[in-house]
């Protein structure tokens, strides 16, 4: 499609005038499909015809998800999972045999930690976390069993940007594949394709959701390697998405973009804000002029995205009491939720990475993540100017 990204977001691609000029997508609640007779029933398993046969291996609310979502990453073809950890644990088991070499960036989400490890000690995967500054990072970590460059972009909950086109550039010239965990931007905000990326994948449960209803992941990439994921480690390990909760989130995406756009605008507000504060010793926000990755940012991304971590004053017990001091802000992971979620990684989303790793990580007993909300901007920042000063001015 030739639209802007804008307008993408909006329009369907199913064919509106054979479904009774039904304006949204029909919502397919089914587990299988009646056959007109055995030989059709015997094309459509041989793949000699296309036609639905069972949800697990298709269903059509869920191919109008993948259509969509390859279509706003620009890449030819999509798969849905389950979960985000769903399409991570697919992308990897496709790309990876035993034995193979990762190289992952240093701050990579909790989950995806968890499986690299499981995978080392159960199949003999191995890896390496590293920042990825440059290509002699890169290098210095490149072994003959390098398959795979695992990015995240903005990483989670530190904020740290990656050149994409120099991780592009460098896994062309080593002939390694580059996935990108593309949750904290989404489409809107950056196409990690148009960098060169392989395959981009997202945790849905995020911002392509918006609403905090729904778990969910997608793939996206070349269709021969999507064909494979979904006859393979879709189709047998099963992490298949639910019809429903494909069509909650076709629902969602509609507003994708007006929703960025003001998830930006608050996170920006609160920089601003929180820079000027008392008993905040640092702010990681990749809109700030000064953040080491700014450049980078602007490069990749059309805006700074809706997240914003600070460290406060006076270590892990400050940063339960800010937490509980929050009126209007919830205590919650995830992120990219209508509602301001503020969560303490060191305690939750990366309470699984060894203290050693997580420190090397850049997170902190002190740090604290927001997913900046879509409420009235003064009001999020009333809430969390009233915490901070209950949590840094109180006794004992
Ligand atoms: C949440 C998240 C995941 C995992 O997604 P689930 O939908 O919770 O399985 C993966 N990567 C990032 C960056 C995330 O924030």
């Amino acid at each position: 499609m030739d639209k802007h990204l804008e307008t993408r977001i909006i329009h369907s691609h199913f064919d509106q005038e054979r479904h009774y000029g039904s304006l949204t997508q029909p919502l397919y609640q089914t587990s299988t499909f009646v056959f007109g007779n055995a030989e059709e029933g015997e094309r459509r398993f041989a793949g000699e015809e296309e036609g639905y046969m069972y949800t697990r291996l298709g269903n059509p609310t869920v191919a109008e998800l993948e259509h969509k979502m390859a279509d706003l990453e620009a890449t030819e073809s999509a798969v849905a999972f389950a979960s985000g950890m769903g399409a991570v644990s697919a992308v990897l088991m496709h790309l990876l045999n035993s034995g193979d070499h990762v190289i992952v960036t240093r701050g990579v989400y909790g989950c995806t930690y968890g499986f690299l490890e499981l995978f080392r000690d159960k199949y003999g995967l191995t890896y390496d976390l590293i920042h990825m500054d440059d290509e002699s990072s890169l290098e210095q970590v490149l072994v003959p069993e390098t398959k795979v460059i695992y990015v995240e972009t903005p990483i989670n909950p530190t904020m740290k940007v990656v050149d994409l086109e120099m991780v592009t550039a460098f896994a062309k010239k080593h002939g390694l594949k580059v996935v990108v965990d593309n949750t904290f931007s989404s489409p809107y905000l950056q196409q990690p394709s148009l960098s060169g990326a392989d395959f981009i994948l997202h945790s849905a449960t995020k911002y392509i959701s918006g609403h905090g209803d729904v778990i969910a992941g997608i793939v996206c990439g070349p269709k021969e390697d999507m064909d494979i994921i979904r006859m393979s480690t879709l189709k047998d390990i099963g992490a298949v998405l639910g019809p429903f909760d494909a069509w909650l989130l076709l629902r969602g995406i509609k507003t994708l973009g007006v929703r960025m756009d003001r998830h930006c605008e608050n996170a920006a507000f609160l920089f601003d804000k929180l820079k000027q504060a008392d008993g905040v010793t640092s702010i990681i926000y990749p809109g700030d002029s000064s953040f080491p990755d700014h450049k980078i940012t602007q490069k990749q991304m059309r805006k700074p995205g809706g997240m914003i971590s600070f460290e406060i004053d006076g270590g892990k017990k400050a940063a339960q009491s800010f937490l509980n001091h929050l009126k209007l802000c919830k205590r919650a992971v995830s992120l990219g939720d209508a509602e301001t979620l503020i969560q303490h990684p060191a305690s939750m989303t990366h309470a699984v990475v060894p203290e050693e790793e997580r420190l090397k990580m850049g997170i902190n007993d002190s740090l604290i993540r927001i997913s900046a909300g879509l409420e009235h901007k003064e009001d999020i920042w009333a809430d969390i100017r009233q915490s901070l000063l209950a949590a840094t001015t109180q006794e004992g």
